[in-house]
């Protein structure tokens, strides 16, 4: 017996905080190796722990949820592990810009050591903010197991990895051209530079031939800053033009040097511009290739703040007057006096507009500079293989399968891994290096006291600081000064969270995890990295499953963002709505490749869904009180034979999407259900079988009713864990939270054919009279006299049956006969697939007015057929909608067509009566 009622409207703001204590104080998220249970693991995305949670977090954590809670009611052993990223950069840059902002001072002002506690505190204050807006969400993550890349057992796992690699000759520093944010003063891997086409120039520069000053070599470069760095010039061998001058030299205008002609048939395209090309190493990623190849020195021009740097200007060998006017200036006020000086020489030849494509810092979006500097690399091919084969073979399946050729094709085409960051906040790279054995290369600090460590510099690599050195026995030692790029330690994270590199009972139990959930955005970043890792120390895949979900736009497709004004924020909305209304939005538009483009107004639409079920539930409640009686649902009476039938159906269906991570899919079903078969037909179906009174078919009814509506609050829990919980707690129930009790599946007994078979013809029989009804502008609370007659015997015995209730949904009285014997002329006949509703057409009935609005309603209904059909016809549409959205406009055409019949008939009908 039900022991509370529910509130008479639903408020989510009180209900879900208090869930969502009851939950954790239970310990219902908690995963326990012993549980008996096939594990359902899986990891979270940490987010930032700078992060606030953003509409793609809600996406993302919702979609995880999801699978969490119903692998959980399905009794399997599940692990949703929580944690976040100490996001290196984007940390380090918020407690700079607060101590800057608050104590007008920088990080180096304060120093290493002193600036990491700074971000500690940080941490400490403002870290958590993201964990708590996750719970709020109702994500069930074992807490308890929360974990922070840089915490302590990451770090040993971080370590451990780097020793092993740099033991497997898989990482190791070298002098190699990066690419260099100026502003944030690091490296940036490859992925981490954005690309854009700007509107530039290109230069077009004659080199005199040194011993033959009258030929001229013209080469042509968008950034004439850089030939002050050339140590060649190339041309193709086989070029007839040039191949005389192979081996000869050329004069490189503004500089007191000679560079070598060489002859590169990789670098230099013949057909292309004049076959010259120049080649400056230390500044262009495809020139620091043929410099290798060449053995030409490296020449950098630039200091790390992407200013002409007085050194290597000089080192250059560039003309004192040159390098008077352009030393320390950025690249781009030293461009125009370039170009200017080499016009005065007579050299530059042309100068024309030229598009080009310019890499980006993707954080701070300053142009990045090709930058040559001593970095720590990880050999990438040895490690890429095995993770192309673990998704060919399918050990690994991404969904939707459509990223399967873009993961490839990355894969293949990979590039060795820059993992060293220029800042302080991170983890430090394990590497020392021996006063003594290095003592004329520790030459230099930076102004802020950090070392600089030429490439040639000898490591020792090890876990923790070395006493001594192995070579020489040395024990003072300077440390690298690099931290990892923060992808390096999210690259362990399927096991660094489980105890790797102990063999801990969670790692035995819970890896490889069963499903990763991620943006597409991040699926070379990290995805990629996370199955090379997990191979390569775990010896299997990290996951099974890895589920691409797309990104979550505006309402017209543009990228939410705080500039543009246009950003939904997550946090409103659940104040607004309900945390449950946010999940099921988001849940419900994630169709696979799709983007989401969300408005508001879906949220406030699923709010209303919400309130929808509430109302259901109070209508249940407050019919409970009677006795119940179970029987089997066989034996019951035509609305709870069908409902349960139609539910049956929407357990299969909803566990099947599930199944293939349509979410989508899985809400729709959940949502036509319940707002129009359980809401619409089946609680109006059986009112008056409960108003009547005590009856045999009453107390089963109250027991259909128990029945169904715990089942469905059961299987809609993983969406809306709040609104489900709180109505199964007031029905009555065994057991102590929905979160724990199992989830739906199947129930042959419930499955009915025959009650769909006649809920079918009672609902044509409904809708049509309901036609008639507003055909004949009868207002909807007069009683209409009905009449009904099906062409086949066995539709007449169905309607027979179900006379009550036809009956009781068209609101009126219901006289079945065959047409002939109906007792009037004055009766609108209306036909629709085999049955014939026939509605009275009494004296006060306007006709006049009727035959008018039948016209109107003629019209629309042609305009939409036709707009129908032009849709249908434009190929390009019918080749770009998914099938779905095809096959509803289809479905769509036939209904109007169909009632568009209806119209036509009524109106001859009608027209027939006026003369009569
Ligand atoms: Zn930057
Ligand atoms: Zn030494």
């Amino acid at each position: 017996m039900a022991s509370r009622q529910l509130e008479k409207t639903y408020d989510p703001h009180q209900d879900e905080a208090r869930w969502y204590r009851f939950w954790t104080e239970q310990g219902y998220f908690h995963a326990s190796v012993d549980h008996p249970g096939k594990v359902y693991s899986v990891v979270i995305p940490p987010p930032n722990v700078t992060g606030s949670l953003h509409i793609g977090h809600a996406l993302n954590n919702t979609l995880q949820d999801i699978l969490i809670r119903w692998r959980r009611m399905q009794g399997r052993n599940t692990l949703w592990v929580p944690g976040t990223d100490h996001a290196g950069i984007a940390t380090q840059n918020v407690v700079e810009r607060q101590i800057r902002a608050q104590e007008k001072r920088s990080r180096e002002d304060i120093g290493r050591e002193a600036f990491i506690e700074r971000v500690w505190a940080w941490k400490a204050q403002s870290g958590n903010t993201i964990i708590e807006q996750l719970k709020r969400l109702g994500a069930s993550c074992d807490w308890d197991r929360l974990r922070f890349t840089l915490d302590e057992g990451l770090s040993v796992a971080v370590r451990e990895v780097f020793v092993r690699l740099y033991e497997d000759g898989l990482i190791y520093r070298g002098e190699r051209l990066i690419n260099w944010c100026p502003r944030c003063l690091t490296a940036l891997s490859d992925i981490e530079v954005e690309h854009d086409t700007t509107a530039g120039k290109l230069y077009h520069i004659a080199y005199p031939v040194a011993d033959d000053p009258d030929t001229r070599l013209i080469v042509a470069t968008t950034r004439p800053e850089t030939m002050l760095g050339d140590t060649a010039v190339a041309v193709h061998p086989e070029d007839s033009r040039y191949r005389h001058l192979i081996g000869r030299k050329v004069h490189l205008p503004l500089t007191t040097r000679e560079i070598p002609i060489v002859a590169d048939p990789i670098l230099v395209d013949r057909e292309f511009g004049t076959g010259v090309v120049k080649i400056t190493p230390a500044h262009d990623f495809n020139d620091f290739e043929a410099g290798l190849r060449h053995n030409l020195p490296r020449l950098a021009l630039f200091d790390q703040h992407a200013h002409l740097d007085p050194a290597g200007l000089q080192a250059a060998g560039v003309e004192d007057a040159v390098r008077g006017k352009v030393a320390s200036l950025p690249i781009g006020k030293a461009r125009p006096i370039i170009e200017h000086l080499l016009k005065e020489g007579g050299v530059l030849t042309k100068v024309e507009p030229h598009s080009l494509s310019l890499g980006k810092c993707y954080r701070c979006k300053t142009v990045v500079e090709p930058y040559l500097s001593p970095q720590w690399f990880v050999k990438i091919k040895p490690l890429a293989e095995p993770a192309i084969r673990a998704v060919e073979e399918g050990r690994i399946r991404l969904i939707p399968e459509t990223w399967i050729n873009n993961y490839l094709g990355w894969m293949h085409d990979i590039k060795d891994w820059c993992i060293s960051r220029q800042i302080w906040w991170g983890h430090q790279i394990p590497a020392w290096y021996c006063r003594r054995c290095n003592a004329d290369l520790l030459l230099h600090t930076k102004p802020d006291g950090t070392w600089i460590i030429p490439a040639q510099a000898r490591p020792v690599v090890a876990k923790t600081a070395p006493a001594s050195c192995p070579a020489c026995g040395g024990t003072e030692f300077v440390r690298d000064p690099d931290v990892l790029d923060t992808w390096f330690s999210s690259a362990l994270w399927p096991f660094s969270t489980l105890g790797w590199p102990e063999r801990t009972p969670d790692l035995t139990r819970y890896y490889p995890t069963s499903t990763l959930v991620t943006g597409f955005d991040i699926l070379f970043f990290w995805v990629a990295r996370m199955i090379m890792m997990g191979l390569k120390f775990m010896g299997d895949v990290p996951f099974r499953d890895v589920y691409i979900h797309a990104l979550v736009r505006d309402v017209e497709g543009r990228k939410m963002s705080k500039s543009k004004g246009n950003v939904i924020d997550p946090l409103t909305v659940m104040d607004k709505y309900g945390a449950d209304a946010l999940r099921f939005t988001l849940a419900s538009m994630a169709s696979p490749g799709r983007d989401i483009k969300l408005a508001e107004e879906r949220i406030e639409g699923y709010r209303n869904f919400a309130n929808k079920i509430w109302n259901a539930a109070r209508f249940v409640l407050l019919n409970l009180d009677g006795p119940r009686e179970a029987v089997p649902a066989a034996v019951r009476s035509f609305p709870d034979r069908w409902i349960l039938s139609r539910l049956n159906q929407t357990v299969r269906a909803v566990g099947d999407a599930l199944e293939q991570y349509r979410f989508d899919q899985a809400c729709n079903h959940l949502y036509q259900f319940i707002w129009h078969e359980y809401c619409d037909w089946y609680l109006e179906l059986i009112k008056p079988i409960l108003q009547g009174p005590d009856s045999l078919d009453a107390r089963r009814v109250r027991q259909t009713l128990v029945e169904s509506l715990e089942t469905l609050v059961r299987l809609l829990h993983p969406m809306m864990p709040y609104i489900t919980e709180e109505i199964w707690q007031t029905l009555p129930h065994e057991g102590a939270s929905i979160v724990i009790r199992s989830y739906p599946t199947p129930n042959a007994d419930w499955e009915s054919k025959e009650s769909e078979n006649a809920f079918a013809l009672l609902e044509r029989f409904v809708t049509t009279a309901r036609i008639g009804r507003s055909l004949l502008t009868y207002s909807p609370g007069k009683s209409l006299t009905l009449y009904g007659d099906a062409r086949d015997a066995p539709d007449r015995a169905i309607l027979k049956a179900l006379h009550g209730h036809l009956a009781h949904l068209s609101r009126g009285t219901v006289e079945l006969s065959t047409t002939d014997r109906w007792p009037t002329d004055r009766i609108l006949r209306l036909i629709v697939e085999g049955l014939t509703v026939g509605v009275l057409v009494e004296g006060q009935v306007d006709l006049v007015k009727a035959l008018e609005q039948i016209t109107n309603q003629r019209d629309v209904g042609l305009r939409e057929t036709q707009r129908l059909e032009g849709k249908l016809a434009n190929q390009e549409f019918v080749a770009k909608a998914p099938p779905e959205v095809v096959a509803e406009h289809q479905q769509r055409l036939r209904t109007i067509k169909q009632d568009q019949a209806l119209l036509e008939s009524s109106e001859t009908q009608l027209r027939g009566m006026m003369r009569g």
